[in-house]
């Protein structure tokens, strides 16, 4: 038994309160609660941690977080419409709920508390990536993000070289954090079901980047290689202006190989000669 127990199946909140889904919130709704339980255990243990959830929606997932025991969840929920659902849960979960009707993607969260949290979200698809980019300019108060995203964008975040999900956003993630794959959601799980596969991954911020290097000047040297990802490094890195071969062959780098064949480390080196110039 749980406290949660008490409160209508996801269904019937659904309906009482009118929250069909609106497509432009990125409104696909988990209703499984097994589903939503695993997903908030992939976080890690949550006893005695704060905990944020983006886009709470109907609350599926809400009261996995709060069934897995964490001290506090401050839930940000953009939709009006769902705030009355939330309000059920938060007194069914006496002072452990804080609903914020806010747009996630201006919102200064990290002012909501002291030391640090862990995100946990079915994300908006529309929204997600921005708001993994600003997540990740404030790494040092989260501990870990566990997050829901389109499977192709999951991909992204996890994939190795010389794979075509490989670019600039698994080399940022990569090189900030730890990141784990989860597992995959089939569309037929959502209310209603989205046009695509969706991905659990969790983030864990490093404490420090996996290797040295300014990130202006790797975000720099990664987007001018990536721009043109089918040119050779010689060609493709041209836009920044320096000898291109000298800067490869200085940071151990052949100028015939592309820029996906190249490993975060190697990334960091070349940004290490790009910074020395
Ligand atoms: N967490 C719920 C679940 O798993 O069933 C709902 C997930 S649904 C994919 C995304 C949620 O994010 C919706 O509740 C939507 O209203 C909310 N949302 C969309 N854009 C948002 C934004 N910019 N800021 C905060 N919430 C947002």
């Amino acid at each position: 038994m749980t406290e949660g127990d008490a409160l209508p199946p996801l269904r019937e909140v659904i309906a009482r309160y009118g929250l069909n889904a609106e497509k432009s919130l990125g409104q696909n709704f988990l209703l499984d609660l097994n589903l939503t339980g695993r997903i908030a255990r992939c976080a890690g243990k949550l006893e005695g941690k704060t905990v944020i959830e983006i886009g709470p929606g109907p609350g599926g997932l809400t009261r996995a977080i709060l069934d897995a025991g964490a001290k506090r969840l401050i839930a940000i929920e953009k939709d009006t419409r769902c705030l009355p659902a939330l309000a059920d849960i938060s007194n069914a979960y006496p002072g452990r709920l804080e609903v914020v009707n806010d747009d996630a993607l201006e919102i200064e969260e990290t002012a909501l508390f002291d030391g640090k949290a862990k995100i946990i979200a079915n994300l908006p698809y529309n929204v997600a990536t921005p708001l993994l980019i600003k997540w990740l300019g404030k790494r040092d108060r989260f501990s870990s993000l566990t997050l829901m995203f389109q499977k192709e964008v999951s991909d992204r975040i996890t994939a190795v070289p010389s794979t075509k999900a490989y670019g600039r956003l698994s080399i940022l993630c990569q090189w900030l954090c730890e990141t784990k794959r989860e597992f995959d959601i089939s569309p037929r799980a959502f209310t209603p079901p989205p046009k695509v596969t969706s991905t659990v991954v969790t983030l864990r911020p490093r404490d420090t980047p996996a290797f040295p290097a300014d990130q202006k000047i790797l975000e720099r040297v990664v987007a001018a290689a990536f721009g043109q990802r089918r040119k050779m490094l010689r060609a493709s890195l041209k836009p920044l202006g320096k000898p291109t071969e000298d800067m490869l062959e200085k940071a151990g780098i052949t100028p015939t190989r592309r820029a996906e064949e190249l490993t975060v480390e190697e990334f960091c080196a070349l940004a290490r000669v790009y910074a020395d110039q």
